[in-house]
C-alpha cells in the first residue's frame, strides 16, 4: 500500500530504527516510547486490522509473537517480564492502519492500561 506508513517502513522508503527482520517480519521502535522497551513488530504484508486477518495470514500473524518473544529476550526481559498489545480500530487508540505488535516493557506496567472514566 504506497500510503502506509509502515508500507514505508517494509520499503525503506522511510527509515525507522530496526531491530530485527526476516522475510516475514519487521519489527522497530517506537517513535514515541512509553516504555523503555517499545517495539513494534510488524508484518511485511498489509494488513490493515486484526478483523483483516485471513486465514493465510495466520502464519505471518503468529510469527509477529515468536519475534517478539526473541526481542524482550534480547533485551533482557524474559524473566522480568513485558506486554504484548495489537490495539484493534478507533476507540482503542489504533493509530496506523497496518497490523503492529507493541512490545513493551523494562518497567512495571500496570493493569487495565487505560485510565477509569
Ligand atoms: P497504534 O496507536 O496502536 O496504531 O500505534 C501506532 C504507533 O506507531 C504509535 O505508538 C506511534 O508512536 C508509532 N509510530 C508512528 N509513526 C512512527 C514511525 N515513523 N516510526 C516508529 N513508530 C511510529
Amino acid at each position: 500500500m504506497s500510503d502506509c506508513l509502515f508500507c514505508k517502513i517494509v520499503s525503506k522508503t522511510i527509515d525507522a530504527q530496526i531491530v530485527h527482520e526476516d522475510e516475514r517480519a519487521i519489527a522497530f521502535r517506537d517513535i514515541n516510547p512509553q516504555a523503555p522497551l517499545h517495539v513494534l513488530v510488524i508484518p511485511r504484508t498489509h494488513i490493515a486490522t486484526l478483523d483483516d486477518i485471513l486465514p493465510e495470514h495466520e502464519a505471518e500473524i503468529g510469527h509477529l509473537f515468536t519475534v517478539a518473544s526473541q526481542i524482550a529476550r534480547a533485551e533482557g526481559l524474559d524473566q522480568r517480564g513485558y506486554r504484548a498489545v495489537i490495539n484493534c480500530k478507533g476507540e482503542a487508540g489504533q493509530s496506523v492502519y497496518h497490523v503492529h505488535l507493541h512490545v513493551l516493557g523494562g518497567r512495571p506496567l500496570g493493569w487495565p492500561p487505560f485510565p477509569r472514566h
